[in-house]
């Protein structure tokens, strides 16, 4: 398991060691994990421009599945690096992973820490199995972002604006906005950093929290509108859940990634700790997200039911019916209360 600690500095010498043994003409891959999130391409993306301001090999970044980034976060920095995973390097000298809690994260693209000469993995998720040859996982860094920090620190990378945008991108994305328990004196003096390169944070916050297309807005409310109240589940903490289909997309013309916001939605319930929304992906499949506002840790569901997460916002991947999908939850929730009276 994770050292709680996070990174001793001789996992931060073999990464460095790691990307400087790259030889000149070398090929850097960086992949991030399915469904890439804000962190998970901020984190890489802002890597890959570290990398090349101090002229490390060829370096593309991808991530598994269809090549879509979600609307929110195109126009970023560094995304002329990204390759569709079909045209990812079969056998780079070194492949970086980043936001990735297990090999099951990086889809097809998971035979490539064979192949490499050498793997980093960069991470903060608690539950992460220091899968790489070097690990900097540290489950108290609020982002992915933060371990970025300190190995692009000790590459002696200058941060610039165009690598800041990335970074912010990805700890205001895991932050909530600077909201979460996670943001700590540290997550500001970082992000203190990052601004004063110059980025706009009111641009970027817009552009990734508050913007969306009308049909998605519409499509929200008709979701949010049939979700459900359980106030005896998660042994009376309750429970409010919604779902959607791929026909509910279809119908107001939006692309699965749109409902990635839709949790946020429905975890302001006042009369529920656990939040969760049930998003069809396939026949019978589903990317299910929870969310705990403190007295249940939904990462032990969603363990249990074959994903992971954090305490407070973790997912799996479900099976069956919507209501299938919502009983194992029910059934796991009980078991996953925190000792909220030992603080
Ligand atoms: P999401 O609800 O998709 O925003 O995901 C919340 C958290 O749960 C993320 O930080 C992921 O680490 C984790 N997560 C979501 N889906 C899965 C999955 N299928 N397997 C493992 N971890 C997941
Ligand atoms: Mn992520
Ligand atoms: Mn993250």
């Amino acid at each position: 398991m994770t050292d709680p600690a996070g990174p001793a500095e001789t996992d931060w010498a073999a990464a460095v060691a790691a990307v400087r043994g790259v030889p000149g003409d070398g090929r850097v891959l960086l992949i991030c994990h399915v469904n890439p999130d804000g962190d998970a391409l901020g984190s890489m993306l802002g890597f890959g421009l570290g990398l090349r301001r101090i002229g490390v090999g060829r370096v593309q970044a991808t991530f598994p599945g269809p090549p879509e980034v979600p609307e929110t976060l195109r126009g970023l920095p560094g995304e002329e690096l990204l390759v569709p995973a079909t045209d990812a390097d079969p056998r780079p000298d070194l492949v970086v992973c980043f936001d990735a809690a297990s090999e099951s994260r990086l889809g097809e693209l998971v035979d490539r820490l064979g192949t490499a000469a050498t793997s980093v993995v960069l991470d903060h998720h608690a539950s992460n199995t220091r899968f790489g040859a070097v690990n900097l996982v540290d489950p108290r860094a609020a982002a992915t972002s933060v371990l970025v920090d300190g190995l692009l620190t000790r590459l002696g990378v200058p941060l610039d604006a165009a690598i800041a945008e990335c970074l912010y991108v990805a700890l205001s994305t895991d932050t909530g906005s600077f909201r979460f328990e996670a943001t700590t004196p540290e997550v500001h003096r970082f992000a203190a950093r990052l601004l004063a390169t110059g980025i706009r944070p009111g641009d970027i916050s817009r552009r990734i929290f508050d913007t969306r297309p009308f049909g998605a807005v519409r499509l929200f409310g008709e979701v949010a509108g049939r979700a459900r109240l359980e106030p005896d589940a998660a042994g009376g903490r309750g429970l409010v859940w919604t779902w959607a289909t791929l026909d509910d997309l279809a119908r107001y013309g939006q692309r699965p990634y749109v409902l990635e916001a839709l949790i946020d939605s429905v975890r302001c319930t006042a009369e529920a700790d656990v939040s969760c929304v049930v998003k069809q992906t396939g026949a019978g499949e589903w990317a299910v997200s929870l969310r705990s506002k403190g007295a249940v840790d939904v990462s032990r569901v969603a363990v249990a039911l074959g994903g992971g997460g954090h305490r407070f916002a973790a997912g799996f991947t479900g099976r069956g019916s919507a209501d299938q999908v919502v009983d194992a939850i029910r059934r796991e929730l009980d078991g996953a209360l925190l000792d909220v009276t030992g603080g």
